[in-house]
Formats: C-alpha cells, structure tokens, sequence
C-alpha cells in the first residue's frame, strides 16, 4: 500500500514551478526550465565580499570597496530577477516547500563549488560553525506565519550537517520599506535593528532568500562581530544585481 502510493506519487506528473507544464522531474522543474535555470547559474563572476556581479571572478566590487563591509563573504546562488523572483515569492508568500529543492539548487552548487573538500572526513577551508536564519521582526512572523529564511537555513542545515541557532538574533524594529530610503536613511533606520540573546560561536553563516542592497546583512553583521563573532559568511538564494546592470 505505502510502497503503492510512493509509486503513483512518482508517476503522477506535477505542474512545472515556472511553466505549469505537467512534469514528473524531482525537484519539479520541467527540463526546459532547467536548461534556463543551468545557464542562470553559470555564468560570470562574482564579488566575493557581496556577490554583485562584476567582469572577473574574484574581483572585489566598488562598493565594497569604498564602504568595507561588516561581513566577510557571500555566496548567491542566482540574481533575483524573474524566474528567481517567481520561485521566492512562492516561498515567502505561500510557504510553497516544494520549491525549495529547486530554489536552492543554485546556491548548494556555488556553495559545493567555492569550498571545495580535501578530505571526506574533515569540513572545507572556511567552513562556517553554525547557520543563522535572518531573523523578522515577531510582528511579521506573526502575520506570515513563519520566516522563509529559517525554512531555508533548516534545509541547509539538513543538507550538510550544520546546526542552525534561529532564537540567537531577534530583530527589535521593524523595517522600514527598504526601497523608500536612500542608502543614509537606510542605515539610519536598521541602527539597533537586532539584539543577541544567546551565545554564538566564531564563525556564523547568515542565511536569507534576498540581498538587496546589503544593508540589512551589514546591520546584523555588525551587532555579530561586536559580541564576538569573528567572521561572517552569508549564504543568500539570490542577489539583486545593481540598477542597471
Ligand atoms: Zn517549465
Ligand atoms: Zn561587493
């Protein structure tokens, strides 16, 4: 019987994530939107302070270089652009977990490329102790209902094995709509945005679904490193690319 139902939930096919064509893929993607999701993901460099897309892997970008930043490294999977964007809001709006496996894909294969393991047993070179969902504000929780980064830092933490601490960090105020402010005011209002009520080892991976502009994950990034923290990585789905761009 169970054996059964496992078998007719294979064979029966879904609609696809981004096309609603039916498709009986895994992680339930047609195989025309994941040749377009394959070539979304490989191309081109990124800054690895921030992940804004710049000429030459590797190359550290102009804003981070004017404006040094509280964390360390980033690591994105995709630009939030469509179909990033059709997948995220599913996850952040609907608490649609059946795109996960597809979501992520992109950032667990740039992670899985940029920390390449040298041995089975030992953690790759600049591994990172624990994930650290974003936290939203209790306020927004309440109304969503759940916080799509902790859905994704579970599922990160899952896939390799990593404990992650989501009561560590609240956020104390809500945000502003980020987009109205220009980058003063911006800052401005993310000051005394978080506060840390547990312990944290030295090495925190900040986990979220967007970076904007990197203002939010500079404010957190900041509080970490005060009480402690000496480095900060942070793992995002997708990266806005600069205006423009
Ligand atoms: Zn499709
Ligand atoms: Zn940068």
């Amino acid at each position: 019987m169970n054996f059964l139902s496992g078998l007719t939930r294979l064979l029966i096919p879904a609609p696809c994530l981004l096309c609603r064509m039916p498709t009986l893929s895994s992680d339930g993607l047609c195989p025309q939107c994941d040749a377009v999701w394959g070539d979304l993901m490989t191309s081109g460099g990124r800054c690895p302070v921030c992940a804004i897309r710049v000429p030459e892997p590797g190359m550290i970008c102009a804003d981070c270089i004017r404006h040094p930043r509280a964390f360390d490294r980033t690591v994105a999977g995709l630009d939030f652009d469509a179909p990033a964007r059709a997948l995220i809001h599913r996850l952040k709006f609907q608490r649609d977990t059946a795109v996960m496996a597809a979501l992520l894909r992109p950032m667990t294969e740039a992670i899985e490329t940029q920390y390449p393991q040298s041995a089975a047993a030992q953690p790759p070179v600049d591994w990172p102790d624990v994930l650290l969902p974003m936290p939203i504000h209790a306020r927004r929780r309440r109304e969503r209902g759940f916080n799509q980064a902790r859905l994704m830092a579970d599922w990160l933490g899952r896939r390799y094995g990593l404990p992650v601490h989501g009561k560590v960090v609240r956020r104390v105020t809500m945000s502003d709509p980020q987009s109205m402010l220009d980058a003063a005011a911006r800052r401005k209002s993310l000051r005394g945005a978080f506060a840390v009520v547990g312990a944290l080892p030295a090495h925190v991976a900040i986990v979220d679904d967007v970076m904007t502009t990197g203002s939010t994950t500079d404010s957190l990034a900041r509080v970490l490193k005060r009480v402690g923290v000496v480095r900060v990585t942070v793992w995002v789905a997708a990266r806005t690319p600069r205006p423009g761009a």
